[in-house]
């Protein structure tokens, strides 16, 4: 096998903004792996908050290279398998690697990723599109600019997130998710998740910081008048335990986890243990969407988005429309680099 790495800045859309900053561009590193004649593709973006800058993703690739190439693509994992350990600081490389070795697997065996793990492609959820935090006026705009989506994602974290919401609702009757992003106090998600029941909202992702305690997680677990989904708080497969009891379903990524290999074995046992499951995407190309797509059997939620948001993907695969996704109707995870 041979691995090369394409490095990428994607202006966004329109600025991004979440309750603990604003994103403009996004520095994507594609992982490219060759092998008889074909390519398999994976992605990662920089990322401040999990603390994953290009030159460190590409600093542990390189480390993992010669082992890479010299692994036997036996099975869709076995790339995840011959160097789990030595990046197991760097996820979000992993998950590059993995996505690229699991894509490239099936197209050398002529299947989608999903029939290769054994789904079927049906009861699929539809994804949500995400309204990044502005005033009121400014988020409302988000909304008429994407008509005809059924599910709203609402960044929320501000002191008038319900003034936010409830404008949000006098404008559309589709199905609205909020997510805090870890900036709500116990009390405040309580108190809130009262509101926004009334307001109709289905969900609310991550409303306490990831360092909160179990307690502190049970409680509010115990007292929200909806559904908490753990985004910032389930990472890897070790958090999917500890979320039962204390959320009621989790939002795995892939570059969180490590890729689809442990994405698939975390979300199987997030449904044995009753919790909703659901993929959410960061700023990433159609690559990374296709990845995360080939999961969607195993889904109660879906938040895919993320190549939407940029301003002009440089891949092509799955398509969303206005939430429903489509196969790219070819081999692999369907992603792959323009021209
Ligand atoms: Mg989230």
């Amino acid at each position: 096998m041979k691995l090369l790495l394409h490095e990428i800045s994607v202006p966004l859309l329109k600025p991004f903004k979440i309750s603990r900053g604003t994103v403009n561009e996004q520095t994507i590193l594609i992982v490219e792996l060759q092998k008889d004649g074909q390519s398999g593709f994976g992605e990662v973006g920089e990322n401040g908050y999990y603390g994953h800058s290009l030159e460190t993703m590409t600093e542990s690739i390189l480390r993992v290279t010669s082992r890479v190439e010299s692994t036997c693509l036996s099975s869709g994992d076995a790339v995840w398998e011959a160097v789990n350990e030595q990046l197991s600081s760097d996820r979000f490389a992993l998950s590059a690697l993995d996505m690229a070795a699991q894509d490239l697997f099936a197209k050398l065996h002529g299947r989608p990723c999903y029939q290769e793990w054994g789904l079927q492609w049906t009861s699929l959820p539809e994804s949500s599109f995400t309204i990044s935090i502005g005033t009121p006026e400014e988020m409302v705009l988000q909304l008429k600019e994407q008509p005809g989506w059924r599910i709203y994602k609402i960044k929320l974290g501000v002191p008038d997130d319900i003034e936010i919401v409830r404008a949000l609702r006098l404008h559309t009757d589709a199905v609205l998710r909020v997510d805090a992003n870890c900036a709500w106090t116990v009390q405040e998600a309580i108190t809130k998740s009262i509101v926004l029941k009334d307001l109709g909202v289905e969900f609310i992702e991550q409303p306490l910081p990831r360092e909160s305690t179990k307690e502190e997680q049970e409680l509010v677990y115990r007292e929200s008048a909806l559904p908490i989904i753990a985004d910032e708080s389930c990472c890897l497969p070790r958090d999917v335990e500890r979320c039962a009891g204390a959320f009621h379903g989790i939002n795995v990524k892939l570059c969180k986890c490590g890729g689809p290999t442990p994405a698939l074995a975390m979300l199987k046992q997030a449904r044995s243990l009753g919790l909703h499951t659901m993929i959410g995407c960061m700023l990433e190309t159609s690559i990374g969407i296709s990845a995360a797509a080939q999961l969607l059997p195993l889904l109660d939620y879906a938040d895919l988005d993320g190549a939407i948001l940029l301003g002009n993907d440089p891949a092509e695969g799955v398509t969303i429309d206005r939430g429903v996704v489509s196969l790219a109707n070819r081999p692999g995870c369907g992603g792959r680099l323009k021209q």
